[in-house]
């Protein structure tokens, strides 16, 4: 974030008075927020992983340590699901608020801290993480026969590394880069370039450049594809008539299925793999899940490629297949925010699961609607690729 970033909002009516880029969809929230604590300077959103994945639980988290109960409150409430940036969202939250809770969880979402300055409500932010990790890490130990030890191993290293990390540096679902889009009408050669770009951009971000990684783009307007591994600077060009077991084959069976997909990434990723293991379907967590990815079928067996086939004909993005995870895109850029956000939820999820307690998922209203937006995308995708463009405007979060 720059300063060019920065917007001043009027709280009195959430309209924006200065700055060039748009405000944030959470103003609302946050002059909600703000005016029923107008002791506070600052109010802090943020998508944590720990506490994100508390908010699957539904519940509201009592404080123990003596520390994080003088700065954040004895309970920290858990508010009732609305989707991101709604009024209806800002209204439950304003509601929720009390003189002496300085933290809040949101159904599903994540969480607002707010205090007199913004160090201050950063104090919080970091508080309530290591608050929630210390209860999962209790509900974990206790719950260690539902998961296979590896997965287990990992929640535990990760639950108990939220201390040991410095607080400017803890991970969150910000969203990535800026997306680049170039449009229209693109040539092979083009392309082609765009895949290697993309390639470096992957690999650069730990999504791509381990063994069994593959990535491909469809070239609008021909029944090809192009494909890249990490160990090689080759880039094949194949048909999507291309049959067989092996990734070219796999890339291609998926283009002839999905005609809104404009890019294909396969790989193995942490949290993603530690899926496999267990033994449910990831629900649909999140509203950006809903809208991005939509519904993850089971794990399915690696090598059974017409079972990953089958999961992703209903219209989701993503499929776990043996250790992997496939995602598609209706664009690169597409790709990295899907694999980048489903990498975040299976997170969450594997968390949460761990606890033994049960994982509440979106309403399923919310799914309805934010399927259909997806399907409407997939849509206008398959209608750009067929008349060989590439579509545009499919990167905002
Ligand atoms: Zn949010």
């Amino acid at each position: 974030m720059a300063a060019a970033d920065i917007c001043i909002v009027r709280l009195s009516d959430g309209k924006q008075v200065e700055g060039e880029s748009s405000a944030s969809v959470e103003s609302g929230l946050h002059a909600g927020v703000l005016l029923a604590r107008p002791e506070c300077g600052a109010s802090v959103h943020t998508h944590q992983p720990i506490a994100s994945a508390h908010t699957l639980l539904g519940r509201p988290l009592e404080v123990h340590d003596e520390v994080h109960c003088a700065l954040l409150g004895r309970t920290i409430p858990c508010v009732g699901y609305a989707p991101s940036g709604t009024e209806k969202l800002a209204t439950r939250v304003a509601r929720t608020i009390k003189p002496d809770t300085h933290a809040y969880l949101m159904r599903n979402h994540g969480v607002v801290c707010v205090g007199i300055d913004a160090d201050e409500a950063m104090r919080r932010v970091a508080a309530l993480e290591s608050e929630c990790a210390a209860f999962f890490l209790t509900r974990v130990v206790d719950n260690s026969m539902k998961l296979d030890a590896a997965v287990h191993a990992l929640v535990i290293d990760t639950l108990e590394s939220v201390d040991r990390m410095p607080h400017q540096s803890r991970e969150s679902a910000n969203p990535p880069d800026p997306p680049r889009e170039r449009g229209v009408k693109s040539t092979a050669s083009e392309i082609i370039e765009r895949l290697r770009d993309a390639k470096e951009r992957f690999r650069a971000k730990g999504l791509f450049g381990d063994e069994g990684d593959s990535l491909s783009m469809r070239i609008p307007g021909r029944e090809e594809l192009v494909l890249v591994f990490p160990d090689s600077n080759d880039v094949q060009t194949k048909p999507f008539r291309t049959k067989g077991n092996d990734a070219a084959g796999f890339h291609a069976a998926i283009y002839r299925s999905r005609k809104d997909a404009g890019a294909v990434l396969t790989g193995r990723t942490q949290w993603s793999s530690a899926l496999a293991t267990i033994d449910t379907t990831i629900p649909v967590l999140f509203d950006e899940q809903a809208r991005h990815i939509a519904k993850t079928g089971k794990p399915v067996v690696a090598g059974r490629n017409r079972c990953v086939l089958g999961a992703l004909a209903g219209g989701g993005n993503i499929a776990i297949h043996g250790e992997q995870r496939v995602c598609i895109g209706t664009t690169p850029d597409r790709v990295v925010l899907n694999a980048e956000l489903f990498e975040k939820c299976a997170k969450a999820f594997v968390v949460a699961y761990a606890s033994g307690h049960r994982v509440q998922k979106v309403p399923a209203w919310e799914r309805f609607v934010a399927g259909r937006r997806l399907r409407k995308d997939q849509k206008r995708a398959a209608e750009s690729y067929a008349a060989g463009q590439v579509p545009q405007g499919m990167n905002a979060y």
